[in-house]
């Protein structure tokens, strides 16, 4: 007797389905396609039972004849792909013509469709792959799919469903995704007889549709907590919406990314966006709808059978352009518009407050909306709010000293008014430029420790620090391992000062927030390091002495953003006679 069988056909069918039809939302995910394959402009979603009972999607999309209904179910039918090579430039979101098989195979479906053109519409209905009937259908325009008892012949699959709650979550985050993704379509989401999402189809320019359906996504709260990031590189263009560091979340749960619109969970995405952040994050989570938009032929989506992870053929090149354009704008966002600090603090002056973000003000919408891509014309310019715009610029005018604050703010009079600098965020920012310029002009000066400086970390801090270990020396550290997860400073950049303290909190946050050495941009290596040094190696509440605090002045005047310290915050504030005239409601300045 030989061993080897070949497997029924039916079987064949449950287990191709089972790749491909993992859970409930999988099955909506590849119906909301198909409806967008279509050219669907409105797609009315129901679900009952957490998708188990039923799910029900009608779009007013061509629709299908009674010879294509049949064909749909085949096995790789599709009529999206006609030779191979269509594999990797297709722009629609099926090609394998293997979704509606598949969920047959494991659900009773019903297909009810017309096409323009036919006598009348047409319906097909069967379970776990065999068709039971087909009768004529009203003409009513496109198309809808109702499966229902989904895994009703798996059992086993059925039993490794999540709670419900878990299912319709992941079902209303597939319509969510979308939604995003889709603009100029609207969707309605009911579930067991409650409406659960309303998106009207926008009709506005293309950022200002992704505002709006970001808005009804996410929820005010979240909403108004992001940012808008956008970047480009040759071949690849960036765009989305991310949150601003000051109102990260405690989960992932509100990340979205797609690839070409294609909602996709890509590792490699996730971390460029960490990336981004910095050490801005610590251990908390921004939310983001990011897109990333490549030619059709650099990425491959049918490495995973729900075609959820994409492939990219130029990974470095996307981190780059993904971490840089989050980096840069969420930067360049912050502003220095400080108000006067409220008097009553321990310290006499409360610290200054997380940094203001605003939102720029919106730049006319791309020429190409019409072409539903973002991206179509070069982006408009967009105007950063500045400190700079606002103030009298400093660095032209004789400043004189008049003294210390709170061992932390250094007060300047010049004949414009108060100047007040935060005498931390400035050394900080001096430090930053001095230390990457050193870099640029290809040494970093180091300096052996007398006393070597250790610190304890974990074992997992342990492990990041030693895959970072030969970049660090290049970057002026020089660390050895003692014990299992003891590390030894030996020689640090003679920029900065460090204590055993400093040191070791140094490295903590280094390990939190460095994956790999290979996947980072060198430039935001650098920049990283940078900034997390400079924090470390300066003091708080400090005594300056007054040439101290002059000299510093003349150190800020030569960086490039004297405005703000590496972190974004800002440096100085300006208080011209006349605010402080009206502070005092007299009619002139001082
Ligand atoms: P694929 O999307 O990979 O082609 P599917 O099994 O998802 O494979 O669908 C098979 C075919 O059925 C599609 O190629 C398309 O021609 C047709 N079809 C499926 N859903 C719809 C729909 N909602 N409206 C119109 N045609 C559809
Ligand atoms: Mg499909």
């Amino acid at each position: 007797m030989p061993e080897i069988k070949v497997l029924p056909e039916e079987v064949v069918s449950k287990i191709a389905a089972g790749e491909v039809i993992e859970r409930p939302a999988s099955v909506l995910k590849e119906l909301i396609e198909n409806s967008l394959d279509a050219g669907a402009s409105r797609i009315g979603i129901e679900i009952k039972k957490a998708g188990r009972g039923l799910i029900r999607v009608h779009d007013d999309g061509r629709g299908m004849d009674r010879e294509d209904l049949r064909l749909a179910l085949g096995r790789h039918a599709t009529s999206k792909l006609g030779v191979f090579e269509d594999i990797y430039s297709l722009a629609t979101f099926g090609f394998r013509g293997e979704a509606l098989y598949s969920i047959f195979a494991v659900s009773r479906l019903k297909l009810t469709s017309f096409k323009a053109g036919s006598d009348s519409g047409f319906s097909i209905e069967g379970e776990g792959g065999r068709v039971t009937a087909e009768l004529p259908a009203p003409p009513v325009k496109g198309t809808t799919v109702e499966a229902a008892d989904l895994f009703f012949n798996t059992p086993a699959r059925a039993k490794f469903m999540k709670s419900d709650a878990a299912e319709r979550a992941q079902l209303i985050r597939t319509v969510e995704e979308a939604a995003l993704a889709n603009l100029g379509v609207s969707f309605r989401l009911v579930v067991d007889g409650a409406s659960v999402l309303e998106l009207p189809a926008l009709p506005g320019g293309p950022w200002e549709n992704l505002k709006n359906r970001a808005a009804a996504v996410f929820g005010k709260s979240v909403y108004g907590g992001l940012a808008r990031v956008e970047g480009r590189t040759e071949g690849m263009a960036v765009y989305g919406l991310v949150s601003r560091p000051d109102a990260l979340a405690a989960t992932r749960a509100n990340q979205h990314y797609f690839v070409n619109r294609r909602p996709v969970s890509s590792a490699l995405l996730r971390q460029a966006l960490y990336r981004g952040y910095g050490h801005m994050l610590t251990g908390r989570h921004p939310a983001c709808a990011l897109f990333v938009e490549l030619d059709p032929g650099s990425f491959d989506a049918n490495i995973h059978p729900q075609k959820r992870d994409v492939k990219f053929s130029s990974e470095n090149e996307i981190f780059k352009t993904v971490s840089n354009a989050v980096y840069e704008e969420l930067l360049s966002k912050q502003t220095a518009e400080v108000t006067l600090p409220s008097p009553g603090a321990a310290a006499g002056f409360s610290a200054p407050d997380v940094p203001a973000y605003r939102e720029a003000p919106p730049s006319p919408p791309p020429a190409a909306a019409e072409t539903g891509s973002l991206f179509g014309a070069a982006p408009a310019p967009q105007e950063v709010p500045s400190p700079a715009a606002a103030s009298p610029d400093w660095r032209s005018r004789e400043l004189s000293y008049l003294g210390q604050l709170a061992r932390s703010y250094l007060l300047f009079e010049s004949d414009a008014g108060l100047l007040v600098v935060d005498q931390h965020a400035a050394q900080e920012r001096v430090l930053f430029e001095k230390y990457l310029d050193e870099f640029d002009k290809g040494g970093v000066k180091v300096q052996p420790l007398l006393v070597p400086l250790e610190a304890e970390l974990s074992r997992s801090q342990m492990e990041t620090v030693l895959k970072w270990r030969d970049w660090l020396k290049t970057a002026g550290f020089e660390i050895d391992q003692r014990g299992p997860a003891t590390a030894v400073l030996r020689a640090a950049p003679a920029l900065f000062y460090f204590t055993q303290a400093a040191f070791a909190e140094f490295l903590g946050y280094l390990s939190e927030v460095l994956g790999e050495p290979e996947k980072a941009a060198e430039d935001m290596k650098r920049s990283v390091i940078a900034t997390m040094a400079c924090k470390k190696s300066i003091k708080a509440h400090d005594f300056v002495k007054p040439q101290e605090a002059l000299r510093l002045m003349e150190d800020l005047k030569r960086t490039k953003d004297s405005y703000h310290c590496p972190h974004g915050r800002p440096t100085l504030f300006f208080l011209s006679g006349g605010d402080i005239a009206r502070r005092f409601q007299r009619g002139s300045a001082v």
